[in-house]
């Protein structure tokens, strides 16, 4: 993809990639030297730069802080074995974030804007996407408002940055979760379908509830009668029952929209996979659970692309799922993915810039 708006760098004065040690990277606390940068101001984006990474200077009255106004994306690239970066479905990162953008009464960002910055902040940082199996670099565009004005309304004036952080080869070991039938991640008419802070800062009290108890994570169930399930802590969620596909959809606007969820439906679709997109009943759960029907479960997203469910917990009652053998769907889904984001498999969707 050629680049075409004229961004203007301020490199780092010194590299802190000597220092850095690749084969111990903890998710989220290594982050590369450069991040870019726009600002919202009369209407419009302006002042786009690369610059080093550094803090920022936030007024104490400055309106994300207190009314949450704050929107982020998350999204990686990989590098292949000619040494190219190959970022997937950046484009629909760009449209998802314009969605949340709307909803929280934020400006668009024109996705020439979020795609040219990423591209060039990456071509300045190339050397930060590590190689090697599994290993990536993990993006982070997020907006929020900057007015320094605690009147509730929405900010006349935003930034959205994005700064990347080298991630080694996760291991996604198996996730034990809880159906979560009292506290509510969002309800039809809020702010589920959309990845803004509060929905994170909300969960994190059950969350830890769940943690505590041993589990690594939430079932969500709908807000009203917390008898279908939803989706997971930062996963979208897989049952194969019988062989059939079954996820949640996404038409209540309680759901994000996950990028690898729809990969996977991709997937399904094209390989024939039966599919069903709608809600599974708490206690169809169970059933399926009890009668062995439940093949297995997984979740989806882009931390981990797959993650394999090892128990659920249902009412209470701890059940553990069968072992994931070779001819699972979700190592076939899993392969066919990694395979398309290191470049080892024809890139036939148009997934890959
Ligand atoms: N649900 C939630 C609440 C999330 O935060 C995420 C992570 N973005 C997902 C699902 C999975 O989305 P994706 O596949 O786009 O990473």
């Amino acid at each position: 993809m050629k680049t075409s708006l004229a961004i203007p760098v301020q490199k780092i004065e010194k590299s802190k990639i000597q220092e850095t040690d690749f084969s111990n990277l903890i998710f989220g606390k290594t982050i590369s030297d450069h991040m870019f940068v726009a600002d919202y101001v009369n209407g419009e984006w302006t002042d786009l730069r690369i610059v080093p990474y550094g803090p920022l200077d936030l007024h104490p009255a400055n309106a994300a802080l207190h009314y949450g106004q704050s929107i982020f994306e998350g999204m990686k690239a990989y590098k292949n074995d000619k040494g190219e970066i190959l970022i997937f479905r950046g484009d629909a990162n760009a449209r998802r974030m314009n969605e949340s953008a709307t909803r929280m009464c934020m400006p668009e960002i024109p996705e020439e804007i979020f795609m040219e910055g990423l591209l060039q902040l990456l071509d300045l940082d190339r050397n930060w996407v590590p190689s090697g199996k599994g290993a990536s670099l993990y993006i982070r565009p997020y907006m929020f408002a900057m007015d320094n004005y605690i009147g509730v309304k929405p900010s006349d004036t935003y930034k959205f940055i994005i700064f990347t952080c080298p991630v080694g080869a996760y291991y996604s070991k198996p996730v034990n979760v809880k159906v979560e039938t009292a506290f509510t991640r969002a309800t039809e008419g809020g702010t589920g379908a959309a990845k803004t802070a509060g929905n994170y800062a909300a969960s994190l009290f059950p969350a830890l509830q769940a943690q505590r108890e041993g589990y690594d994570q939430l079932l969500w169930t709908d807000g009203k009668s917390h008898s279908k399930i939803e989706e997971s802590g930062t996963m979208n969620v897989m049952f194969d029952i019988n062989g059939t596909l079954i996820t949640a959809p996404t038409h209540t606007g309680t759901i994000l929209k996950g990028i690898t969820r729809d990969s996977v439906i991709q997937l399904a679709k094209d390989w024939g996979k039966p599919l069903e997109e709608r809600f599974l009943t708490v206690s169809e759960l169970q059933e399926a659970l009890e009668d062995g029907s439940l093949r297995e479960a997984f979740g989806t997203g882009t931390a981990a692309t797959i993650a394999h469910i090892a128990k659920i917990n249902v009412n209470g009652k701890d059940y553990n799922l069968p072992e994931k053998g070779p001819d699972a769907f979700s190592n076939k889904v899993l392969n066919e993915l990694d395979g398309i984001k290191y470049g080892t498999i024809p890139d036939s969707r148009g997934w890959i810039v």
